[in-house]
């Protein structure tokens, strides 16, 4: 045997050139690893649903007459270390050359790195052919600019790859339709039946239970329900682009109390893990709106093109530029703990608990959800970035390091100092109840600031800006925020930052 060729579990393109033709001198390898589940609590359908389509893909693999080595999680040859499991293979089957693509997660790159170094034959790293951009194509983009802004790196990018443009100028006459996707949804527009796949896991989760690995959510369904095979999300993208992208953009905001998913597409899983391109769903996105286009406004389009190759691919450039010291920055100085209820959704604040019952069952929760209930909640309780990063990084099927942390420890936390979001995503009640109907079934009432029954955000927010007014105060989008607060009569302030105080003390009381 000649090659050794490595597949980490998010990297099931099956469409890479290396599987193109088949060479019996190739030895694909896959594991399941102890390295890999333990780094981090992660979600119980997280770790199942990486486990099947890594089996699915294998499997796959193997009925195109490739040769693929795979250890599950209780094999007894699996040393449960990526270097020591790659060493023993090596040395077994007398390989001559190691080739692995490139890892999208800092950690794993510089692990391969060293591991490389360390071999006495050859080694080789290639693309892993899924990103439109290279992982050092935004800081050149940026280079010499003032500030990083993901708009004008968005219109480049239409513009590169002619994305919703007529004559070099964008379809519709504007780059962005952002202002029309804040409706808040009442009901009166149907959510079709979400597709949910029923992929029998049990065999995974009988392995699972047997290793005792530590995880956290629940598995009620027994089923796992993304799409674990290109094959599926293909059949994702199809029923999102028939049933949902009518009013993705409408309703992108918009947050209800019997809706887990609304008119999101559940895509990001499979394309984390690379089942399907984002170029694949650019092209169906596209094809499917020229065809039905008179049903279609072009602002459901824009919006979800934006996310993907705005939004994704930023979030990538942004993290190879900046890692590894991104992560551990936290300019606001926070310092707290998250509350348990974080693990239990045990809390009388209906929007959280709302958004983490979502998380706990579902591995899920969508953009708002994530940046305006549960982050903007850690933020305004000033909660560590660490401990932000470590929930959001475990709880969700998708959370892979390179978006979780940028999203999470950037866009949510600005614990950047400003670097993604220009200015820090937080708000009091108002907001919340202005995309959702949580307040009108909460104990505490949105209006209040004070009372035993006043919402906890509305104190906790205003308590926020005052203490961080060092960091905050001249920032320009906060402007009108900061005079209102210097317009507030002191005692009422003082009043206010010792309920916040009181919330921040107490977190799993309210
Ligand atoms: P849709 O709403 O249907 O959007 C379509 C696709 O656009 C998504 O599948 C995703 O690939 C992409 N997208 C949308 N927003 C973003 C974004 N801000 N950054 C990158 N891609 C985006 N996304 C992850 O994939 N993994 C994470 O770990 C993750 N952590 C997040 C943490 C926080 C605090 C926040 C605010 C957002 C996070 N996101 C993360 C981004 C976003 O919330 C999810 O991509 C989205 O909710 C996934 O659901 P969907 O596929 O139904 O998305
Ligand atoms: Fe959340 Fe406050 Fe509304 Fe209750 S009243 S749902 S705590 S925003």
């Amino acid at each position: 045997m000649k090659i050794l060729r490595l597949i980490l579990g998010d990297q099931l393109n099956i469409k890479h050139s290396w599987f193109k033709e088949t060479n019996d001198a190739i030895m694909y390898c896959m594991f399941e690893m102890r390295q890999e589940t333990d780094y981090v609590a992660h979600h119980i359908q997280k770790v199942i649903g990486f486990f099947a389509a890594m089996r699915e893909f294998s499997k796959d693999m193997k009925s195109k007459d490739h040769k693929v080595i795979y250890l599950k999680i209780n094999d007894e040859d699996n040393t449960q270390s990526l270097a020591d499991n790659l060493s023993f293979l090596i040395k077994k089957l007398e390989i001559e050359t190691f080739e692995y693509i490139y890892p999208d997660e800092y950690r794993l790159d510089e692990q391969l790195h060293t591991f490389c170094k360390s071999l006495s034959i050859p080694s080789k790293v290639v693309s892993a052919e899924h990103f439109y951009t290279k992982r050092e194509d935004l800081s050149n983009f940026f280079k010499g600019k003032k500030q990083y802004l993901m708009e004008n790196f968005y219109r480049d990018m239409r513009k590169k790859y002619n994305i919703l443009m007529i004559a070099n100028q964008p379809e519709g006459g504007k780059w962005n339709y952002d202002k029309s996707n804040r409706n808040k949804w009442k009901g009166d527009v149907e959510i079709p039946n979400y597709k949910l796949f029923k992929n029998d896991v049990s065999e995974i989760a009988k392995d699972i239970e047997n290793t005792k690995i530590k995880t956290i959510g629940t598995f009620e369904t027994k089923t796992f329900s993304y799409p674990i095979s290109r094959t599926q999300a293909l059949e994702q993208l199809k029923y999102f682009c028939e049933h949902l992208l009518i009013h993705f953009g409408d309703y992108q905001d918009a947050m209800h109390t019997d809706e887990d998913y609304l008119f999101h597409s559940r895509l990001s899983f499979a394309m984390n893990l690379k089942l399907i391109s984002p170029k694949d769903i650019v092209t169906t996105i596209m094809n499917y709106y020229r065809k039905h286009g008179e049903h279609i406004n072009i602002s459901q389009v824009e919006g979800f093109i934006r996310q993907i190759i705005g939004w994704r691919e930023y979030m990538r450039g942004m993290y190879w530029t900046f890692m590894p010291e991104y992560k551990t920055k936290n300019e606001l100085e926070n310092h707290n703990k998250l509350p348990d209820f974080f693990w239990t959704g045990n809390t009388k604040m209906n929007c959280l608990k709302h958004a983490i019952t979502n998380s706990l069952d579902n591995g899920y929760a969508h953009h708002i959800q994530r940046l305006m209930i549960t982050g903007n909640y850690a933020l305004l309780t000033q909660t560590n970035p660490d401990e932000v990063d470590a929930w959001y990084l475990g709880i969700y099927v998708d959370a892979i390091e390179w978006v979780q942390l940028t999203n999470t420890r950037g866009m949510s936390q600005f614990a950047d100092g400003g670097k993604i979001a220009t200015k820090p995503y937080v708000s009091s009640g108002s907001y919340i109840n202005k995309m959702s109907n949580y307040c009108s079934g909460c104990h505490y009432n949105k209006s209040k600031k004070l009372e035993d029954d006043a919402c906890p955000f509305n104190s906790l927010y205003w308590n926020f800006l005052d203490e961080k007014r060092e960091y905050l105060g001249n920032n320009f989008r906060m402007g009108m925020m900061y005079n209102l607060l210097d317009k507030m009569d002191k005692t009422e302030l003082q009043n206010i930052k010792e309920k916040a105080q009181h919330i921040i003390a107490n977190q799993d009381d309210y």
